[in-house]
This record gives structure tokens, C-alpha cells and sequence, in this order.
């Protein structure tokens, strides 16, 4: 089990994924955890250094999908506010809604990378599938207790993992 915890590659935020490198490996399609990862938990809106940064990955050709566990209340304001489509409940670590992601991305496993600041659901979530998988550190101090929980088990599986800056 261990190695589907372990993402491909740890980085210190989402700004942090070089779209080239992406592309080398034949990514073609994001799936973005919301939450913790590209804005703070509950954050209603998208900060402009976000918004420009996901539109130069639209521009560059990258197909990209929200996917949280959060409501479709949190997650359908911002979704519109960025202009990517999303899908809340998903359940992750759960299959499903990834398989549901590649389908409106029109992308396979293999061309898909799934990023996210949670072990448990993003990273396994991705690993089930065999997608790229990218873990970042958690933006922002606020968490749900339930996150709060993972994280002292999340520092145990990522014993030895280190961070990269690009
Ligand atoms: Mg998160």
C-alpha cells in the first residue's frame, strides 16, 4: 500500500508545476483537489495571480478539471470564477469521479496529472489510477479537524519524501 501514497512529485505549491515538464511527459489534462491546494479551505474566490495562472495553462493547451470533496455550494461559485469545470462529492480516493474528470477532459491515465495537497485522497486517489500525481504543502493555516487528523498520519507516510522548487 505504501507506494500508492507516495506522489511523483512533491512540490511547494502549484506554481511551483513547470507546464513544459508536463508536457514532456505527455500530460495533457489537470485534475486540481480545491481546497488547500489552489486556494485556501473555503476561500469563495480565486485569487488574480490563480485566475492567471490556470488561464496560461488553458492557453498552453492543458485540459483541467476541479475535483473536491467539498459541496457543489463551495466548489460551483469558484469553478465559474475560473471558467474550469468541476466536480464536488467526489469521493476521493474513490475511482469514480476521476474516470468521470478524464472523460470531460477527453484524457486517458496516461496523459493526466492529479494534484492536490492531501495524501489520503489526492494522491492515493491518483495513484489507484495510475496517473502523475503531485502533492503540494497545504496553502493556508485553516483546516476542517478531519484534515487536521490526516496530517499527523500524512507526515508519517511522507517520511523522506522532499519537497522540490520546480
Ligand atoms: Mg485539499
Amino acid at each position: 500500500m505504501g507506494r500508492f501514497l507516495r506522489p511523483d512529485l512533491f512540490l511547494e505549491s502549484v506554481y511551483a508545476i513547470d507546464p513544459e515538464k508536463l508536457r514532456r511527459r505527455g500530460i495533457r489534462g489537470l485534475v486540481f483537489d480545491l481546497d488547500m491546494t489552489l486556494v485556501e479551505w473555503m476561500e469563495q474566490r480565486p485569487s488574480p495571480r490563480l485566475a492567471g495562472w490556470l488561464g496560461n495553462l488553458s492557453g498552453q493547451g492543458f485540459r483541467m478539471c476541479i475535483l473536491s470533496n467539498n459541496s457543489h455550494q463551495r466548489v460551483r461559485s469558484f469553478a465559474a470564477a475560473v471558467g474550469v469545470p468541476a466536480i464536488s462529492w467526489a469521493g476521493k480516493p474513490l475511482a469514480r469521479s476521476y474516470r468521470r474528470a478524464m472523460r470531460l477532459m477527453g484524457t486517458t491515465p496516461a496523459t493526466t496529472a492529479a494534484v492536490g495537497d492531501q495524501v489520503f485522497t489526492d494522491v492515493w486517489g491518483g495513484n489507484r489510477l495510475h496517473l502523475f500525481t503531485i502533492l503540494v504543502l497545504p496553502l493556508g493555516r485553516r483546516q476542517s479537524p478531519h484534515t487536521r487528523f490526516l496530517r499527523h498520519l500524512e507526515r508519517w507516510v511522507l517520511r523522506g519524501v522532499e519537497v522540490r522548487h520546480s
